[in-house]
């Protein structure tokens, strides 16, 4: 068989060999160690945690190393696409802080490696299957689904292992002329590669995160074309990654089972293996089992929900990296204020075996997070996300900065700062109570205190409540009260004798705070009445008359 010529029968508009393609995209002029890598998103739409995840890794491996870190379209499949995904995506990767170097971005394309969308490659990828075919190392194959069909019932039957490969692989060998006939009457055909490997034989690839991997060669004449001339996964792959010069190819698990085909690829087109790295996928707790995370049962695979509830993105990135990384935290407990971007991340500390995600770590580390920013950079980010998410609340806060930053001011800065900030929806339920529109009482009354002692309490705290006080004088005002109505001004005196007393200051605190706040937990009372002001303290108390009747 003269495979030139049929490679000219198949491709007769590829005109463009391989050499030229080489030259229009030559190696990168890079320092020595720089680490190219790529994200690879199909434009679904849905962008979920793993693409941040990924995308995570990807830029810091890029960035470290003074390499480039750029976004490729993947969008072969158009089934699956969905109009404005490609934006969304950027906008939602930057807000975390992922910035691209190079590809597709929201106003076109950057970068002398392009296109960036595999829709816009075609050529490049016919071009590579003509050279493959040249070569004999590729053939059309005509078989329809009936045959493929029936080939899987009998491989079945014989126990064999399904597919197209070896003496199943019928059009291996058609002649030229048989090729020419099922063309001229309209027969439509993949392209499929012709595997010299052996299930028998084994090859070795050092993976970035799972160190040697040893696995049973490709013997499966996989598609590269379909039908259409789209190519499928595995040669776009390959033909992208060689010519944009992707030097760590990092991606989900669910492809490590294919990489004997793409490892079968790099070879057979004599190119150089980049450096793959499988990362693992996300699990999660669900009571005492570890399960995937679902698109369908969980709402925080979703990156929007993230920005939906208002987690600020320095807390995403910094539990992001706390889990891709298991000396992470260890840099972060030496390094207390450190850059993220100080810390050297490595592949080989990324989790090879089920990364678990966990929200209530994410919300330990945003306390944390937000314990360090400033009441202003706090109030900002919270307008921010209102008059995205909460326009009415925007309108709310803006009329209020000063008050607004004297309440997360409360407690913020000293060695000791409050943490019972975490992400925007919880923030503002956690201040509500300073805005009549959104005060609510939330807990139970003290039950150690009566109905009757409740009113009084109120009404004798009204009475002697002025906003001059200091917190000491305000506090002493309280422990008269406390003390005249048959209450221990000292918890402790209380709980050694509680047959003499009604309860304690506690208690009679706590009904005040319930007055004022709705809620027996609360920062500062006295710092939260001076941030009210008069007026507001004094509606408080006779609401509360009117609430407990
Ligand atoms: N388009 C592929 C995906 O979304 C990319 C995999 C890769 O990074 O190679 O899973």
């Amino acid at each position: 068989m003269d495979y030139n010529k049929l490679a000219n029968l198949l491709f007769p508009q590829i005109k463009k060999t391989p050499e030229d393609y080489e030259a229009i995209y030559p190696p990168r002029n890079l320092p020595e160690g720089a680490k190219v890598t790529r994200l690879g998103p199909s434009p679904t739409g849905f962008i979920h945690l793993g693409n941040l995840y990924g995308a995570f890794a990807d830029e810091r491996l890029a960035h470290q190393s003074n390499g480039v870190f750029f976004l490729r379209i993947e969008d072969t499949d158009d089934k699956r696409e969905v109009q404005g995904a490609v934006p969304m995506l950027i906008n939602a990767l930057h807000h975390f802080g992922v910035h691209f170097d190079e590809g597709a971005t929201i106003e076109g394309e950057t970068g002398n490696y392009g296109p960036y969308y595999q829709s816009k490659r075609g050529d490049i990828y016919q071009c590579f299957a003509k050279h493959l075919v040249s070569k004999g190392m590729a053939y059309p194959c005509f078989l329809t689904e009936e045959e493929i069909a029936e080939i899987r019932n009998e491989q079945e039957s014989k126990k064999l292992n399904p597919g197209i490969y070896g003496t199943w692989a019928n059009h291996r060998d058609l002649t030229f002329e048989e090729v020419v006939e099922r063309i001229s009457s309209g027969q439509p055909y993949v392209i499929r590669f012709r595997s010299n490997g052996s299930l028998e034989n084994h090859f070795t690839v050092i993976d970035g995160i799972r160190g040697e991997l040893t696995m049973p060669e490709n013997d499966q004449d996989v598609v590269i074309l379909k039908k259409t001339g789209i190519p499928t996964y595995h040669f776009a792959h390959v033909v992208d990654d060689h010519l944009m010069r992707t030097t760590h190819v990092i991606r989900g698990e669910e492809w490590l089972s294919s990489l004997p085909i793409h490892v079968a690829l790099f070879h057979a087109l004599e190119w150089p293996l980049p450096t793959y790295c499988h990362s693992t996928v996300l699990m999660k707790m669900d009571g005492e089992t570890k399960r995937k995370l679902s698109k369908r049962k969980d709402p925080e695979l979703s990156l929007e929900y993230y920005k939906q509830e208002g987690y600020h993105p320095y807390a995403v990135r910094e539990y992001l990296l706390t889990i891709l990384n298991s000396n992470f935290e260890e840099f972060r407990l030496a390094n207390p204020t450190a850059s993220i971007d100080e810390f050297e991340f490595t592949t080989d500390k990324m989790s090879n075996s089920g990364t678990l995600f966990d929200l209530d770590k994410l919300n330990d580390i945003s306390k944390e997070v937000l314990a360090k920013l400033s009441a202003e950079e706090i109030f900002f980010f919270l307008l921010q996300w209102a008059k995205v998410y909460q326009p009415g609340l925007a309108e709310l806060m803006a009329g209020k900065e000063e008050q607004m930053l004297r309440i997360l001011s409360i407690d913020r800065g000293g060695n000791k700062p409050r943490k019972d900030l975490i992400y925007c929806r919880q923030i503002f339920h956690f201040i509500s109570y300073f805005f009549d529109d959104h005060f609510m009482v939330e807990d139970d009354y003290p039950k150690e205190v009566s109905l009757k002692d409740t009113k009084e309490i109120l009404n004798r705290y009204i009475q002697v409540y002025d906003e001059a006080d200091n917190q000491e004088a305000w506090f002493e005002k309280i422990r008269t009260i406390t003390a005249d109505l048959g209450y221990a001004v000292k918890p402790k005196d209380f709980k050694k004798n509680p047959d003499q007393y009604k309860g304690h200051v506690g208690h009679v605190s706590n009904v005040i705070r319930l007055a004022i706040t709705g809620r027996t937990n609360s920062p500062d009372l006295w710092e939260i009445q001076q941030i009210m002001g008069l007026q507001q303290v004094r509606g408080r108390i006779a609401q509360a008359f009117q609430d407990i009747g």
